[in-house]
């Protein structure tokens, strides 16, 4: 399951995500409803991965979601940052947060060095094991793209290296 958390004031030319930039949009969302909403559905589930945006402008209540998650289920935990891994060790709460991940995809994209693979969109991210629960060859397992469909019909294109949607595809 993945969380897109909204807000980003990195900018990076090229972002797939660009309406979760604004700090103002998205949803409001508690943390007991969306503890209560994950619970729901963590049978069917391996892990969260939690993405945006920019999720470590929410770090405090990120970090408070992720330990009720660490605590009270098996289920694992990814995290996309644009900033960088050095950038990280200066934020409020560091220690807190990272002991709570598995895996931490760090630093902006950058256009001019897209790769997508292995769930990095430009070879200048780095990709932080913290936990021994996966590695590198997980990751490789990983399909570039899918395409969600839901039960409205409406359909969602994404993944690391997701398709492009043309007008008249039926
Ligand atoms: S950090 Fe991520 S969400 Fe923010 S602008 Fe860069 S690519 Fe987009």
């Amino acid at each position: 399951m993945v969380f897109w958390l909204q807000g980003c004031t990195f900018n990076c030319p090229g972002c797939f995500n660009p309406e979760t930039h604004a700090l103002n949009g998205g949803q409001v969302l508690d943390i007991d409803l969306l503890t209560a909403r994950l619970k729901d559905h963590s049978t069917n589930l391996e892990g969260i991965t939690i993405s945006g945006g920019e999720p470590l402008l929410q770090m405090s209540p990120l970090t408070r979601f992720l330990e009720i998650v660490r605590q009270t289920t098996s289920l694992s935990i990814l995290v996309f940052t644009g900033f960088s891994w050095e950038e990280i060790q200066n934020l409020p709460e560091v220690d807190r947060f990272l002991m709570n991940v598995d895996v931490l995809l760090a630093g902006r994209y950058k256009h001019h060095l897209r790769t997508a693979n292995r769930l990095i969109g430009s070879s200048n991210k780095t990709i932080h094991f913290i936990s021994k629960r996966y590695t590198l060859q997980d990751l490789d397992k990983v399909p570039p793209a899918e395409i969600v469909i839901a039960p409205d019909g409406s359909v969602r294109l994404t993944g690391i290296n997701p398709l492009q949607w043309k007008e008249g595809n039926q």
